[in-house]
């Protein structure tokens, strides 16, 4: 198929400023570490070295949760909700004045196209603190309140740990309800994608939030362990793995702490013969290819009726091989970066379990960058359920294509699954929508479109992918002593 070529459309990097080095944010101002070591977060498209971040100690931790206590017990835990929402409505407006500038330096850290971090990561940031703004004031009326009519109460401090293939959004999914709610926060970062959390703090002092509302903590799982383990957290947020997010659920077993995990899943995305097939093709390709498939409710297993599948991979093929794999910067770039190394190698053992376990690989013909981490988009078929491919969360830009006959066989298949985060249905009809949504084990069931996403609507999973919900009204509830969890 003829593909149209694109003249390069580099975004500037000259509205950046990155610092040589990071201290911590720690009572409202960057601070040095007490034990003074750093790490070095680079820019996986090209492995240059962005800069150097600090990596918080047990006695970086324990300061930080402090100054977070202090402020929950000062003036933030005594504000009306009308004046927290102030200052979540500052935050949401400088992100959107300061939106370019984040979206480059996420596309920098993450190695993600600058059309999705301008497009999808930022402006869902902001709407995320506006949302939550919108509720600060509403605690009393959202329903929370038990049968004695005490009002709603925050928790306290909340610890909070993210990944890095959405750090600036999975920083807002976190940080705005915690704050809305009236809670004060120490949240870590991804050590690979510390810089938008940094730059996150900078907003935190122009909005003048009050020392210690918001502390920013960097470093790698160490650090992440030492904040969920500290008894002055009241309650643990955590979006990563489902292996790191069993560890975390033991090590808070028998402990007052409350917490909710976001973790991993391996979606089934499930096309009907009667679907619109174009625009299926197109909900396929961002189900799995969108942020080079680093997204847990990723569409990474396509399950598609017999009687259509080699039309459908046929023309998924010819979709993928226009798909524009490079430059994150570049504003044609549809497909980035690898996040790291160790992601890269992780997808590569992956892909090549899958062709000795006897499926058929085929990957989009596109030239590959020489430097930094990049994996050509990559479609299996001739899946079987036992393939590890079809099991195991890839976290890349890696499909597996399965088939079935009928309904009843698309949902065996899709709930075979430790998982149970999201789903897609395409088809023509309403009511095997309806049906379907209601025998699919995931928190989210998409149809006819898929990874849209909204901060009105809670987001969770079942079994392997978590528990507890992120945005909407139920999300907030997560943060809030009410009358059924007093
Ligand atoms: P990860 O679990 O390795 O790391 C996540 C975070 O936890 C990082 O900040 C890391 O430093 C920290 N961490 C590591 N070990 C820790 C420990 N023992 N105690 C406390 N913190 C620790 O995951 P990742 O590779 O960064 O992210 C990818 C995973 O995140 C995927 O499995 C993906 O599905 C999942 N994810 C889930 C959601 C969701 O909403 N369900 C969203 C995004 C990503």
């Amino acid at each position: 198929m003829a593909k149209f070529e694109y003249a390069p459309a580099p975004e500037s990097r000259a509205i950046l400023h990155i610092r040589p080095s990071y201290g911590l944010f720690i009572d409202g101002e960057f601070v040095q570490s007490s034990g003074g070591s750093t790490f070095k977060t680079i820019n996986p498209s090209s492995e240059e070295v962005l800069a150097e971040v600090t990596e918080a100690g047990a006695a970086d931790v324990d300061i930080a949760v402090r100054a977070a206590r202090k402020a929950f017990d000062g003036p933030w835990g005594r504000l009306p909700g009308a004046e927290r929402a102030k200052y979540l409505f500052r935050i949401a407006r400088i992100l959107q004045e300061r939106s370019r500038e984040f979206a480059v330096l996420e596309s920098l850290d993450n190695g993600k196209p600058i059309k999705e971090s301008r497009d999808v990561d930022i402006p869902l940031a902001a709407a995320h603190f506006f949302y939550h703004a919108g509720w600060a004031d509403k605690l009393d009326h959202a329903g929370l309140s038990d049968g004695a009519g005490q009002p709603p109460r925050p928790l306290g401090v909340v610890g909070q740990v993210i990944p890095w293939n959405f750090p600036l959004l999975m920083l807002s999914w976190k940080i705005a309800p915690a704050l809305a709610a009236g809670n004060t926060v120490v949240l870590k970062p991804a050590e690979t994608t510390p810089l938008t959390a940094l730059l996150f703090a900078e907003v935190c002092q122009q909005a003048d939030l009050p020392a210690g509302v918001v502390n920013i903590i960097t470093g790698a799982g160490q650090t992440g362990r030492h904040l969920v383990e500290h008894p002055g957290v009241d309650k643990v947020a955590f979006t990563g793995s489902t292996h790191v997010g069993k560890a975390i659920a033991r090590s808070l077993a028998g402990t007052r702490k409350r917490a909710t995990l976001e973790l991993g899943g391996k979606a089934a995305n499930i096309v009907f013969d009667d679907a619109a097939i174009d625009q299926a093709v197109e909900g396929i390709v961002n189900g799995i290819f969108f942020n080079q498939g680093h997204v847990c409710c990723a569409g990474s297993r396509l399950l598609v009726q017999e009687s259509v599948a080699d039309d459908v991979v046929m023309r998924l093929k010819r979709r993928v091989e226009t798909l524009r794999v490079g430059d994150p910067l570049d504003k044609n770039t549809d497909v980035g970066a690898i996040n790291s190394a160790a992601q890269l190698a992780r997808i590569r053992e992956l892909t090549q379990i899958g062709e000795s376990e006897g499926a058929t690989r085929w990957s989009a013909p596109c030239v590959l960058p020489e430097r930094g981490f990049w994996f050509a988009p990559t479609v299996f078929t001739g899946v079987s359920q036992a393939h590890r491919i079809a099991r195991e969360e890839i976290f890349g830009p890696v499909l597996s294509v399965l088939t079935f006959r009928t309904p009843q066989e698309a949902v065996a298949k899709a709930n075979n699954t430790p998982y149970g985060l999201s789903a897609g249905v395409w088809t023509e009809k309403g009511s095997r929508i309806l049906w379907m949504a209601d025998q699919l084990r995931a928190g989210v069931i998409w149809a006819n479109t898929f990874n849209r996403f909204d901060p009105t609507s809670p987001f969770g999973g079942y079994q392997e992918s978590g528990y507890g919900r992120e945005g909407g009204r139920h999300g907030l509830e997560a943060y809030l002593r009410t009358g059924a969890s007093r």
